[in-house]
């Protein structure tokens, strides 16, 4: 009798970790699918960052979901409310991510999600998204090496935190 105790107290509390799990996800707002990939203290330790030589490029998606047919979905997490349709920065940010994944693990995602904290956006990766992603990434390049030189803008804060921790205060003439 005590044994069927334990096993009935043991399958509630699988319920209750199943049901805990399913309701973590649904607020996380992450796609079906097991979590391939996160930007998390809790994930590997540190989760290793996506990188690509051709474009100079590197990044952490908040999650990568392995869905249907073992693709990789990017999910990209914000804290604010969605406006109408994503910001352009939150697509190219979205889009890097999907440019990453195919470059790291040799699988081109179909789509991508921004979660904002109401609702998600399924954005495809579309040939015209990677496109405006490469192009972007070349204007600012040629800018780095030509327009910041000649024309550097003007520092937008009064953080000596941000420019201690900032990559390019060797070099910049108005860290603070
Ligand atoms: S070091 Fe220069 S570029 Fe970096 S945060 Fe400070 S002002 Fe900005």
């Amino acid at each position: 009798m005590k044994a069927l105790h334990w096993a009935i107290l043991l399958a509630l509390l699988a319920l209750a970790v199943w049901l805990l799990s399913l309701l973590l996800r649904k607020r996380s707002g992450l796609p079906q699918g097991a979590v391939f990939y996160a930007d998390s203290q809790y994930w590997q330790k540190p989760p290793k960052a996506l990188y690509d030589a051709s474009l100079g490029l590197v990044g952490k998606p908040d999650y990568l979901i392995r869905g249907e047919n073992g693709a990789l979905i990017p999910v990209e997490l914000k804290s604010s409310n969605a406006p109408k349709q994503p910001w352009d920065s939150h697509l190219i940010q979205l889009a890097a991510y999907c440019y990453l994944v195919e470059q790291n693990y040799g699988l081109r995602p179909q789509y991508g999600l921004i979660q904002y904290r109401d609702r998600s956006f399924k954005i495809p990766y579309t040939q015209a998204l990677e496109s405006q992603l490469i192009d972007l990434i070349g204007e600012m390049r040629q800018c780095e090496q030509n327009c910041l030189a000649s024309n550097p803008p003007n520092r937008s804060h009064n953080s000596p935190a941000r420019c201690r921790g900032c990559g390019f205060s060797g070099i910049c003439d108005q860290r603070l």
